[in-house]
């Protein structure tokens, strides 16, 4: 069966992590949270009509520390993990955006999960939740929510454990579809981590490295396909990315997939843009000289 039904109805099945065969969200089910199945990720609403559609410790615990915070959901207080950021230090983004930082990833601290009634979302916007977000996230997460409590340090599974959390509050509580979007490109970087991360370790754990470059992918065609449907429908800027870089990002998620002309098609547009800064050229040049390479190989 296809990965991809069609860009409203996106249903993934082919996780293997541990032998299984799960849907994207199946990870939630041990938190008591029901009704992951047939997920409808992203809502294209011009379609809608139509369709009826193993950690460094010592490192580490120097750069993260706890912090409370209160839900906006259930008023509750909780413990979260944070960075400081001034202990670490900004290499480069790759390809996809994905920031790199010198010994360190902060990206699975960037959710935050209440404990108590099981909303999580970006730390970014946690605070930012409608009247009718918190209602639905009420019925449907909360009601059956067996709360988690996470150590300040978290490995990666954790960490994706709780994006996808995120991702499902952000589903019950009908986020635009560039946030759920963004959401799902986080959740390929996290996979990219624990991949590298093996690989520092020397792991030769064959199976969890190939099962982990699956759900890389699934993410990213997820982020993929959510991301062209906000940008024809959604004002930008869409999760702090500017149009120019959209289209830049856009191509370069679709060349991840081998789907090169498709990528050539939305570097064509950046590129015309009078606008795109020095970085994002050499960006671009990278993206066409690998799909040169693909192509000719
Ligand atoms: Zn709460």
């Amino acid at each position: 069966m296809p990965l991809y039904l069609a860009c409203d109805t996106i249903i993934l099945q082919d996780r293997k992590v541990g032998g299984k065969v799960d849907n994207l969200f199946k990870d939630l089910e041990s938190m008591g949270i029901s009704g992951v199945e047939n997920i409808n990720l992203f809502v294209d609403e011009s379609k809608k009509e139509k369709s009826k559609v193993v950690k460094k410790t010592i490192k580490t615990n120097d750069i993260v520390y706890e912090r409370s915070v209160s839900c906006p959901v259930c008023n509750k207080s909780f413990k979260t993990t944070s960075i400081r950021s001034g202990r670490i230090r900004f290499v480069d983004t790759e390809l996809d955006l994905r920031p790199v930082y010198s010994g360190f990833d902060p990206i699975p601290y960037d959710v935050v999960v209440c404990n108590h009634c099981g909303y999580a979302g970006l730390n970014k916007y946690f605070q930012r939740v409608s009247e009718f977000k918190a209602k639905k996230i009420k019925a449907k997460i909360s009601a059956n929510y067996k709360g988690k409590v996470y150590p300040k340090v978290l490995s990666y599974e954790e960490a994706i454990e709780r994006y996808k959390l995120a991702l499902f509050n952000s589903v019950v509580g009908n986020d635009t579809n560039g946030t759920k979007a963004y959401l799902c490109l986080k959740i390929s970087w996290l996979y990219r981590g624990w991949k590298l991360q093996l690989k520092e370790e020397e792991s030769e754990d064959k199976d969890l490295f190939k099962a982990l470059m699956v759900q890389e992918l699934t993410f990213v065609r997820n982020a993929f396909e959510g991301f062209l449907i906000a940008y024809e429908n959604e004002t930008f800027p869409i999760m702090s990315i500017d149009q120019g870089s959209m289209e830049y990002l856009i191509a370069e998620l679709a060349r991840r997939q081998g789907k090169f002309d498709e990528s050539k098609k939305w570097l064509s547009r950046v590129i015309q843009r009078q606008s795109t800064n020095k970085r994002l050229h050499n960006k671009i040049f990278e993206v066409k000289e690998l799909i040169n390479k693909e192509v000719t190989t």
